[in-house]
């Protein structure tokens, strides 16, 4: 009998469950969102910012709140061995932004400060389409103004926005006010007064919410805790007038840019530092309540992370959200990693010039890809084919030696013999000048020249 042992196969791995790989093909429509939104957030004069993603736990338990669910349940959290401090992957980005916008003293700038962001979030979600537990927002802040201008132009950014992407037509706007903190008590109470006694139609979430946070069970999904909430109090007969006025006024503003919204009193949004002005773009399209982006005022929230009492407004987009819709609505986004041309070679001398040519077509804006390895012709040529690149170059010792090189239409296979120094020519050529890849970084990368003060030290010396 063998005494071999039984190799097990290594065991192989998956992706952990709720979160995804993006691959090349969802890259592109990754791409074209950032694009847009970097577009859209510049013309409008805001700048990029990045928090880490992680933070102290403390500062989402005490900005997003302790009792909404993305706290409650959603929060990934660590704790270091060695000092024990408490951590959490961050769920959102205000919270983050917030911090910064106090630990940078950027109440100093002048105001508002406009920021806009795109990173990954973490929320420990129950995994279904459209809802990961690693996903994508971008998203923009707007803090230190309390105009309701202020609000209009983050919904209209984000409107221009889901135009630019072609899915603005199957999003509708859902707008509400939850007032300041001191009307919502006013409506807390009276929430209170209306559920208490009717528990038993409430699902197990919204008892407790009604405890905690009565405002909650307006939002609630389950259908009971909806029909009940219909005949709930409403909040426009405990609203103050500063509140009211300025969701008017919000409204106002919206329809001088021609921007339709549904008033839904209904609509509160799960995190706990909204007061004011909430709204959602909700896909509305395949039956299914789905937003793929909200926002709203949070002018307490400097004041609670511990700046100064600071108005602030921010809207945030989901990304993977957006892509489904994008997909849904049939809108490709353009594939910029084609491979224009193929350079293919046989033999030490022809990898050699393949080489150098390959960098010359890169660096005149051409996508070439070369096939340096040792394939025969035939593979190459077959690969060429699977990468679908309308040309390529083929090279031997022979043409080396007799300083010529093949080009070949790979649709037709006709093919003509060039002298090598006229290849990289004759592909832009064919290709044509505007389809070149012209990002030079280069010339866009400056050096600064100015003398700084030690330097004008040792210059004088
Ligand atoms: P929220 O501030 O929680 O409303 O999130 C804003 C947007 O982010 C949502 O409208 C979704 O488009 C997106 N989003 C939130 N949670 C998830 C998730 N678990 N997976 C994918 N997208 C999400």
């Amino acid at each position: 009998m063998s005494k071999e042992k039984k190799v097990s196969k290594p065991e192989k791995f998956q992706a952990p469950r709720g979160v995804h790989d993006i691959l090349p093909e969802e890259h592109a429509y990754f791409t074209v969102i950032k694009k847009v939104v970097r577009h859209r957030a510049r013309q409008a004069g805001f700048r990029r910012i990045s928090t880490p993603v992680f933070e102290l736990k403390n500062l989402f338990t005490r900005g997003v709140g302790e009792q909404t669910d993305i706290v409650e349940k959603e929060l990934y959290t660590f704790a270091t061995k060695k000092d024990g401090d408490e951590y959490a992957l961050r769920p959102e980005g205000t919270a983050g932004i917030v911090r910064a916008y106090i630990q940078h003293g950027m109440n100093q700038l002048p105001q508002p400060v406009e920021l806009y962001y795109i990173e990954p979030f973490f929320r420990h979600d129950r995994p279904q389409k459209g809802r990961y537990r690693q996903f994508h927002q971008f998203g923009f802040e707007v803090i230190g103004e309390p105009d309701p201008g202020i609000d209009a132009q983050i919904i209209q950014l984000a409107a221009t926005i889901h135009e630019d992407l072609g899915i603005a037509d199957k999003l509708k706007l859902q707008i509400n006010t939850i007032g300041c903190p001191k009307c919502r008590e006013k409506f807390s109470n009276q929430l209170r007064d209306y559920f208490i006694g009717k528990e038993r139609s409430l699902c197990a979430n919204c008892v407790r919410r009604l405890a905690e946070n009565p405002l909650r069970i307006l939002d609630c999904k389950n259908e009971d805790c909806r029909i009940l909430a219909e005949n709930a109090p409403k909040f426009e007969n405990v609203i103050c007038e500063d509140c009211k006025d300025h969701h008017q006024k919000v409204l106002e503003l919206l329809d001088a840019v021609d921007i339709k919204y549904t008033e839904n009193p209904q609509l509160v949004r799960g995190l706990d530092y909204y007061a004011r002005t909430v709204f959602e773009f909700w896909n509305e399209s395949d039956g299914a309540q789905n937003s793929v982006g909200g926002g709203g005022r949070y002018d307490g929230l400097v004041e609670q992370l511990g700046g100064t009492a600071t108005a602030a407004c921010g809207y945030a987009g989901g990304v993977e959200r957006i892509i489904e819709l994008m997909q849904d609505s049939r809108m490709l986004a353009p594939d910029k990693d084609q491979i224009d041309i193929f350079v293919a070679q046989l033999g030490f001398g022809a990898k050699k010039v393949a080489l150098q040519i390959l960098t010359e077509l890169r660096g005149r804006g051409v996508h070439a890809l070369g096939a340096l390895g040792k394939a025969s012709m035939k593979d190459q040529l077959g690969k060429a084919d699977k990468f679908g690149v309308k040309y390529a170059l083929i090279l031997g010792e022979v043409e080396v030696r007799e300083g010529k090189i093949i080009l070949r239409d790979m649709a037709s296979g006709v093919q003509e013999v060039i002298p090598i120094g006229k290849a990289v020519e004759k592909v832009i050529k064919k290709i044509g000048e505007k389809n070149l890849d012209r990002y030079d970084p280069s010339g866009e990368l400056k050096k600064d020249t100015t003398v700084r003060p030690e330097e004008e030290l040792l210059i004088r010396d």
